[in-house]
């Protein structure tokens, strides 16, 4: 049993030192990435069912690797937060996601707006303001067609500070949406306190619709809650057909996820916007 123990321990360790070698080229690819900008942004839209019209989208990065094809950002985003990394991808996807917006906006579309998600590092960034602005003049897209999305534990954490981040990006004249809501342990008496414009119902309780009682429950608070409060509310990860009647007929009219799109590149969104109409 000893020997077992002993045996047992050293596979561990063996794991854990092809963990962190795994990490660490990760982490160095990662560099090398940012230097060479390989990444692109997809886009998904996000539909506005009561006007049956594509109302915005939401950015998300994606990593063109050579060898294994793209990477998804759930396995690199969290390495990019605790190496710091971010503050640079983050500034790399909210200036290709400002000008693909403008792109598109030359090609004619209006009235549709762009979401950028923000990580915890990001959020708390002392540039983050500065950078925000300069990104918006440098690609010419209007201040009211961003949208800044932070999860709800990002707010949490320091309720006061979050509260003037959030208020000086708001003075840019972006809006603000806060991610995964229902998920974090937000108090909901700050909600009204803070200068945000939207909600996103957590995919976690969006693909329970419409058949588990606590979900159903948890979802109609959610967007009761937000009529009341006057904020848009959205839905994300719709994925069925009784999901989204579900949500329509409890006025979530804003619903994002795999039944309508997937995130595509902005050169494919054309080719799916025909696809989207002719159903
Ligand atoms: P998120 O912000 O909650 O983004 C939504 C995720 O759900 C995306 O995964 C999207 O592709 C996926 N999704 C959309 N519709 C559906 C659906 O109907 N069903 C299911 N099962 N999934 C759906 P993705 O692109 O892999 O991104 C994962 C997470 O990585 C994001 O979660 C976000 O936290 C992070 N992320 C992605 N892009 C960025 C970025 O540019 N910056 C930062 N900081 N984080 C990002
Ligand atoms: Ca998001
Ligand atoms: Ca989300
Ligand atoms: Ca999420």
């Amino acid at each position: 049993a000893k020997d077992q123990g002993r045996n047992n321990f050293q596979y561990f360790t063996d794991d854990m030192n092809i963990e962190s070698l795994a990490r660490m080229s990760l982490e160095n690819e990662l560099r090398i990435a940012i230097t060479n900008e390989d990444f692109v942004v997809h886009f998904q839209p996000q539909m506005d069912l009561s006007q049956a019209r594509v109302c915005g989208y939401e950015a998300l990065v994606r990593w063109r690797h050579e060898q294994v094809d793209v990477i998804p950002p759930d396995r690199f985003i969290p390495v990019a937060e605790e190496t710091g990394l971010i503050i640079q991808l983050g500034e790399i996807v909210l200036r290709q996601a400002c000008l693909q917006m403008k792109a598109l906006q030359s090609s004619g579309i209006s009235d549709q707006s762009v979401a950028v998600n923000l990580s915890a590092r990001q959020f708390r960034d002392r540039n983050l303001v500065p950078m925000v602005r300069r990104i918006l003049s440098e690609t010419g897209l209007a201040p009211r067609w961003l949208e800044l999305e932070i999860t709800e534990s990002m707010l949490m954490d320091n309720i006061e500070q979050a509260i003037s981040i959030l208020t000086e990006l708001k003075s840019i004249g972006v809006a603000i949406a806060i991610d995964d809501f229902g998920t974090g342990y937000s108090s909901l008496s700050y909600l009204t306190q803070l200068p945000v414009d939207k909600l996103k119902v957590d995919r976690s309780f969006v693909n329970k619709l419409p058949d588990c009682p606590r979900h159903t429950a948890i979802t109609t608070a959610i967007i009761a809650m937000a009529q009341r409060l006057n904020l848009q509310v959205v839905a994300e990860g719709v994925e069925t057909e009784p999901q989204a009647s579900f949500l329509s007929s409890h006025q979530c009219n804003i619903q994002q996820g795999y039944l309508f799109c997937h995130p595509v590149s902005a050169a494919e969104l054309p080719a799916q916007m025909i696809r989207m109409k002719s159903h």
